[in-house]
């Protein structure tokens, strides 16, 4: 009966589609058997942006169980100092799974619908999916577009419009002096709140170089800290980890990004094992992977791909992010959106616990990867029960390969990527895949294996990659 409403629902709404909004869904994407959690809902526009008015009945099904329900839509308010900042109109509603395994919620007001996957586990897993937008700029910055949020609105837009479980807004280190560095970092820790379940990274962004709109090698730096060494222009990226050798008391990443835009490039002879654990395959200016990758935007120069990186034997794991210019993080917005076009990136991070501390190890251990159009899909992607980021040896054995899948519409290929050719690739067949391989050959010092989603949508997922030696 339940499968019947759902096809005669998806039905109606493919004739319905373009119709010109987007219900944002957010749930957990790891959660326990019986264990009530909590789903938001946030109808965005066409444009990405927040609507006001908004008296649809939104309707909540879980894929395998029999019970419905509705979500109340109310008007919710970001107030700063008792005033109000912006208000839109939001849901939430807490509901529970009655069995182990992988499901799908789905969310519809009729007209537009949402698939939602969750994995719903007997005890509570060691590592759950958190996910966040660590690259958004604000007003702070020089560049910033037009309608651009000043950070604090940022942020409010990160917790309660794309409904992250952490963020990073980021200024470019040439928009910002010590005044503002430390304006930026007080917000960014007044924000910062891992009991609310929304946690906030600070960082800046970096650029070599003296001439606006000509720095090349741009990384973001994050302190696990409140406060961290504001760097000033140089020359050279090799002075860049000099000062942060000799300037960072506290643990510090560097995240290179848009690495194929040639303009703001980024030369990999620069690569630093220390601080540099994981690239930004993906933003809004376009997908860096490789030659001819979907949705390669305005990043195609080739030198800067992220398998040169791979090829040159550098250990990279992968997040996606936005680089959105207008403050709008983890939605699709065209406010603020780059060369590329309104599609997001996202980065998710697998950690004990949603704090800091929790997603800094897992950047650190490059326990994480990235989704493209702010698309909550879940890989699970192991080979000899090594989750992805890991270096192991095991140059003679088998390699015993084990993905899952979860989307948020029907998969259309899985593809496993050996050493930077496609190894395997699997045609899906619903929103769920479940692919075991077995490697029996080695064909370097160190052979790497990562894993590319495409949905029917679309939207990509890419694991961080396993190397074996
Ligand atoms: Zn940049
Ligand atoms: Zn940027």
């Amino acid at each position: 009966m339940l499968k019947m409403v759902i096809l005669a629902l998806s039905v109606c709404l493919i004739a319905i589609k373009g119709g010109g909004m987007e219900l944002l869904v957010k749930a957990p994407s790891d959660v326990v058997v019986g264990e009530k959690f909590k789903v938001e809902v946030v109808p965005l526009d066409d444009e990405g942006n927040v609507i006001k008015d908004f008296s649809e009945t939104v309707t909540l099904f879980i894929e395998g169980q029999v019970d419905k329900q509705e979500i109340t839509m109310e008007t919710f308010k970001v107030k700063k100092d008792s005033k109000v900042i912006f208000s839109f109109v939001r849901g939430e509603t807490y509901i529970s799974l009655n069995k182990e395994g992988w499901h799908q919620i789905l969310i519809t007001d009729g007209k537009n619908t949402t698939r939602f996957p969750v994995r719903c586990h007997k005890e509570s897993p060691k590592y759950k999916i958190y996910w966040g937008e660590i690259h958004t700029h604000s007003s702070y910055c020089g560049d910033a577009a037009g309608g651009a949020f000043d950070p604090y609105k940022s942020y409010a837009w990160g917790r309660y419009v794309a409904c992250l479980d952490f963020a990073t807004i980021v200024a470019h280190h040439w928009s910002l002096n010590e005044k503002k560095w430390n304006s930026l970092a007080q917000i960014t820790n007044e924000w910062n709140k891992p009991k609310e379940g929304f946690v906030t990274i600070l960082g800046y962004e970096w650029g070599q170089g003296d001439v606006v709109g000509s720095r090349i090698n741009h990384n973001n730096v994050y302190f696990l800290a409140d406060e961290g060494p504001l760097a000033p222009n140089m020359k050279s990226v090799k002075d860049f980890w000099k000062f942060l050798d000799n300037n960072s008391k506290v643990p510090t990443i560097a995240i290179p990004h848009h690495p194929a835009l040639k303009g703001i490039r980024t030369e990999w002879d620069t690569y630093n094992e220390k601080y540099q654990p994981v690239v930004e395959i993906f933003s809004q200016h376009g997908n860096s992977e490789c030659e001819g990758a979907l949705h390669q935007g305005v990043c195609n120069w080739k030198e800067g791909y992220v398998q040169n990186a791979l090829e040159k034997g550098y250990i990279l794991g992968f997040i996606a992010g936005s680089d959105n210019h207008g403050g709008r993080l983890g939605t699709n917005s065209k406010v603020g959106a780059r060369g590329g076009g309104p599609r997001v990136g996202l980065a998710a991070i697998f950690a004990e616990s949603l704090d800091r501390k929790g997603l800094w190890e897992g950047l650190k251990t490059r326990y994480c990867y990235g989704t493209t159009g702010a698309q909550r899909i879940i890989i699970d992607f192991q080979i000899n029960g090594h989750r992805m980021g890991e270096v192991f040896m095991s140059s003679t054995g088998p390699k015993k390969i084990f993905i899952e899948v979860a989307g948020t519409t029907k998969i259309k290929k899985i593809e496993i990527i050996k050493n930077n050719k496609i190894f395997c690739e699997v045609e899906g067949k619903s929103w769920y895949e479940k692919i075991e391989k077995v490697d029996n050959s080695f064909q370097r010092g160190r052979d790497f294996y990562y894993v590319r989603v495409t949905q029917e949508d679309d939207n990509l997922a890419w694991s961080s990659p396993i190397w074996v030696k």
